[in-house]
């Protein structure tokens, strides 16, 4: 049977949401994989070069959105953060479902460039849980915390934007949405030529 394409997935959250727990959840399934982007910010304590993502210069950064190498860059926090064309195409031919883990802004772009991307955000069951979230973690002073719950209520004011909605309570609850999503989206008419190929083959 000849294989569908993969699809194009955009996965925003803001950040205490459990959107990493989410993904390392999701990466089991060997028919995901994500993107790994490039930025110009410095890598975080424990992050590998290639892995967490393409560290490199703003010089370098700017030289390829010259040579169009992105698929979608943007600007967050004083930093440069794109999706390279490189991390998705050749993985989407070979059947894989490809994750782009990024900023709304970002998102909005790829629904511009990609319609037939899936856009997915996951959201906190309420404002007060995030707060309570990012308080346990103990990482950040009250009022870095306060600024945090104001960016993300930001985001989530975007989130009717996405085609679905997961609200992150229980992992696996949230992972079981995000699967259950994935396989009614496969079953959809437009995803479906090669199955109907199939069909139709000796008819
Ligand atoms: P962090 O610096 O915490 O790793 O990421 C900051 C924000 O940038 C997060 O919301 C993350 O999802 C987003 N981000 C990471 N990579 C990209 C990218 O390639 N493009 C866009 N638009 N946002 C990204």
């Amino acid at each position: 049977m000849t294989m569908n394409k993969g699809r194009l997935i955009v996965f925003s959250a803001p950040s205490g949401c459990g959107k990493g727990t989410m993904l390392a959840e999701i990466l089991k399934d060997k028919n995901y994989c994500v993107s790994v982007s490039a930025t110009t910010r410095e890598p975080r304590e424990g992050e590998v070069d290639g892995v967490n993502y393409h560290f490199i210069s703003k010089g370098d950064f700017l030289q390829k959105v010259a040579d169009s190498e992105f698929l979608e860059h943007a600007e967050y926090c004083d930093n440069y953060y794109g999706t390279l064309i490189s991390e998705v195409d050749g993985r989407l031919n070979d059947g894989l479902n490809v994750i782009l883990e990024i900023e709304v802004q970002g998102a909005m772009k790829i629904r511009e460039k990609r319609p037939d991307a899936l856009f997915i955000f996951i959201a906190p069951p309420s404002v007060n849980e995030l707060r309570r979230r990012l308080k346990k973690r103990g990482t950040e002073t009250d009022e870095v915390i306060e600024k945090r719950v104001s960016q993300a209520a930001g985001e989530i004011a975007l989130a009717p934007k996405y085609d679905y909605i997961i609200v992150n309570d229980a992992l696996e609850d949230a992972v079981s949405d995000f699967f259950a999503v994935m396989r009614a989206e496969k079953l959809k008419a437009e995803f479906s030529e090669n199955t109907i190929n199939e069909v139709l083959k000796n008819a």
